[in-house]
């Protein structure tokens, strides 16, 4: 079956989070469990838990339908000491969060290297941070997000992904989710089924497919390969509806959190229906 969702919000409280995806007849949706612009938040209070909870089985979302997203100030490969120090110390409470809501993914950006350490090293300090993030906090699953390749960022090229998890010990607490306008944007083609047959073949001989635990279906404002971060409403893009056809109609996107971040909140509900009719 396929999850079908969006990065809904969770103002006034992640509580609220399960009924806005309900309301946009969603059976998986992403959110973020505290303020994504700021380093520190009040820890979760014990109700807001209970409601969470309780709202998500009311609806029917099983934590694997789940996908939280950290905050976008974390650099877990941040290359000076005091500022890795406190991205890694702020992913094991986005971790911990996780694990108090009951949930088993935390979506995030691997890292940038900021020209200031060369690639690889920056890899093994994403992998590094994962491994201390495990260390810490028990089955949660790290999932790292693919990124458009804008400046600095890694996690564009499926070869950074596969390094980051060649060095984690713990395999089976590592993933990746694969956003649609990431991938179109660092070069790989999603506009016709050939293309996408092409590019998944692709990551499936780099990544491998049992790593992936959640996709973010987006099209792209951005030509293929242009590096920078632009979502658009799907069908509206440079990658065309072709490709969410395909990956609703592929058995391997089954049963994973395949979440929209497309731009008009208020069409959500069509684009959600629109995916279903073609996963029929
Ligand atoms: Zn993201
Ligand atoms: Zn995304």
């Amino acid at each position: 079956m396929k999850l079908i969702g969006a990065h809904v919000s969770a103002a006034g409280g992640v509580d609220n989070a399960p009924n806005n995806a309900q309301k946009i007849g969603a059976n998986a949706f992403a959110l973020f469990t505290k303020n994504q612009r700021q380093w520190k938040a009040k820890p979760l209070e014990a109700d807001a838990i209970t409601r969470f909870k309780a709202n998500c089985l009311r609806h029917g979302f099983a934590p694997d339908a789940i996908l939280p997203h950290d905050s976008y100030l974390i650099n877990l490969g941040h290359p000076e000491t005091d500022a890795l120090e406190k991205s890694r110390e702020a992913f094991i409470d986005e971790m911990q969060r996780c694990q108090q809501l009951g949930l088993h993914l935390l979506n995030f950006h691997p890292g940038s290297h900021l020209k200031k350490i060369d690639e690889y090293g920056c890899l093994l300090r994403i992998a590094e941070s994962i491994n201390l993030a495990h260390q810490q906090v028990a089955d949660v699953v790290a999932v790292i997000e693919n990124t458009a390749g804008q400046g600095s960022n890694l996690g564009w090229h499926f070869d950074h992904l596969a390094t980051i998890i060649e060095h984690v010990d713990d395999k089976a607490r590592v993933g990746v989710c694969l956003d649609t306008a990431h991938t179109f944007a660092a070069g790989y083609d999603l506009r016709t089924a050939s293309a996408c047959e092409a590019t998944f073949s692709d990551f499936s001989a780099t990544v491998g497919f049992e790593y992936l635990h959640a996709m973010h279906l987006n099209d792209s404002k951005v030509a293929l390969g242009s590096r920078v971060d632009r979502h658009q409403c799907l069908g509206d893009g440079e990658i065309g509806i072709e490709a969410f056809r395909y990956i609703m109609a592929d058995k391997r996107f089954d049963g994973i959190p395949l979440i929209l971040e497309t731009i008009d909140p208020d069409r959500w509900p069509e684009e959600i229906a629109m995916l279903r009719h073609f996963a029929l």
